[in-house]
């Protein structure tokens, strides 16, 4: 099989994956999920014409040559229903979002008038008709879609949803994620100390990854690379709907992940992708479960997973926008280019006037964890790209952590 270039790679994945189903979720537990649902207004919102402001409700006819003295004829908090008609020269006393009564056209705010008794008020300034009256229905209107299928649930979903009264809603179900791990030098966290043997720092890098996207994965631990062993792991990862498994997919003697994934019947779709870090990349499909296997190198595990499987999980979770944003910012160095592979440099962002410069992490090593654990994004280099030069401006993905920054950003 060919290299893929990681666009065609991208492609090979997104085309195979689809959402899980639906399922219904509190309005406590939906932030983040997908909406599977239209979601409708229950009411007109507001029910009735309301005041935008606490002050009085008039007939503007009366107020055209303002000043002008009104007779009060009534209270009006929120929550009240106007018991009276404003009849000519009368008003009533109205606070914000309480209905405005019959026979009044407009409001206007306390600071326009001067009170002269309990039951008197002079208006100080003429207001036109419908003047701070928020119209029937101006938010939503009876019947009407507020929340499409396919809107991801924010802050102000969640507040629209309990707008309309729903306590839970359907939405796409959450993908069932299995991270293994592979390598007879491993050892795991919680193993005794062995100087000759590596931490298996991939099962936790793609854990913390999973969790970003609000899904809680299963650990399946360490396959020693042994095909009997491996098999068996395997197994256990074929019975989710995400397999991630790192290591042991290149070409090496030891490398059985392939070979035992197939024949487990997997097929695999691709293994190789013209990139770096990553290149032994493989993506397959089993009945129940998508398998991808990413190399082994930290680095390049995590670079694959944002560039494979998060666009992949986004989408079983019913999102449109499965990718990472990007921005343009201005390289602040040279980066050499000598092969033919997409290049993701790991950056550091920082704001300058007119956007963002961005910087390397240091040494780019697909086995320097570091350079990931401070990087706020993938400098993106063209397969094509012979180099970039320091004051270029460059393609950006962002990375989890990168939405904050330690200014406000400006004079508002
Ligand atoms: P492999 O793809 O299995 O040949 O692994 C490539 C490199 O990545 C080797 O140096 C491994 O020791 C290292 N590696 C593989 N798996 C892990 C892991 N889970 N955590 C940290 N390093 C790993
Ligand atoms: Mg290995």
């Amino acid at each position: 099989m060919e290299y893929l270039t990681v666009t065609a790679a991208q492609q090979c994945v997104l085309e195979s994956i689809k959402s899980l189903g639906t399922e219904s979720v509190g309005l406590e537990n939906s932030l983040g999920r997908v909406l599977a649902e239209d979601i409708r207004a229950n009411r007109d919102q507001p029910p009735y014409d309301v005041s935008a402001m606490d002050g009085f409700a008039l007939r503007s006819a009366d107020v055209a040559n303002a000043p002008a003295v009104l007779e009060i004829v009534e209270d009006i908090k929120a929550g009240d229903m106007p018991q009276k008609t404003v009849l000519a020269g009368q008003c009533a006393r109205i606070m914000t979002g309480a209905p405005v009564p019959q026979g009044a056209d407009a409001v206007i705010r306390v600071e326009d008038t001067q009170a002269l008794s309990d039951t008197q008020v002079q208006i100080n300034v003429a207001v036109k008709s419908r003047n701070d009256i928020r119209d029937r229905g101006e938010s939503m209107k009876n019947g009407e879609v507020v929340l499409p299928a396919g809107t991801e649930i924010t802050p102000g979903a969640v507040g629209m949803l309990a707008m309309v009264k729903r306590a839970s809603a359907e939405v796409y179900r959450m993908p069932r994620v299995a991270i293994l791990s592979t390598g007879d030098e491993l050892e795991g966290l919680n193993d005794p100390f062995d100087a000759n043997k590596i931490p298996d720092a991939n099962s936790y890098a793609l854990m913390a990854q999973v969790q970003a996207l609000g899904i809680t994965p299963d650990l399946l631990g360490i396959a020693r690379d042994e095909p009997g062993h491996l098999k068996e792991m395997l197994q256990r990862g074929l019975q989710y709907d995400v397999l991630l498994v790192s290591g042991g997919t290149s070409v090496g003697v030891h490398d059985y992940v392939r070979p035992t994934l197939e024949a487990l019947g997997v097929q695999m779709k691709f293994w190789r992708v013209e990139m770096k870090p990553g290149h032994p990349m493989a993506f397959g499909i089993a009945p129940l479960t998508w398998v991808f296997g990413l190399p082994g190198n930290p680095v390049s595990s995590m670079v694959c997973f944002e560039e494979f499987v998060l666009p992949a999980l986004r989408r079983m979770l019913g999102c449109t926008r499965v990718h990472r944003r990007t921005l343009t910012a201005r390289l602040t160095h040279d980066v050499k280019h000598k092969h033919s592979r997409t290049e993701f440099v790991r950056v550091m962002l920082s704001r300058e006037a007119g956007g963002y410069a961005a910087t390397s992490t240091g040494a780019q090593g697909s086995g320097i964890l570091a350079s990931m654990s401070v990087a706020e994004g993938l400098m993106v280099v063209p397969a094509t790209s012979r180099g970039m030069v320091a004051g270029e401006q460059v393609t950006v993905q962002l990375l989890d952590g990168a939405e904050y920054q330690n200014e406000a950003g400006g004079e508002w």
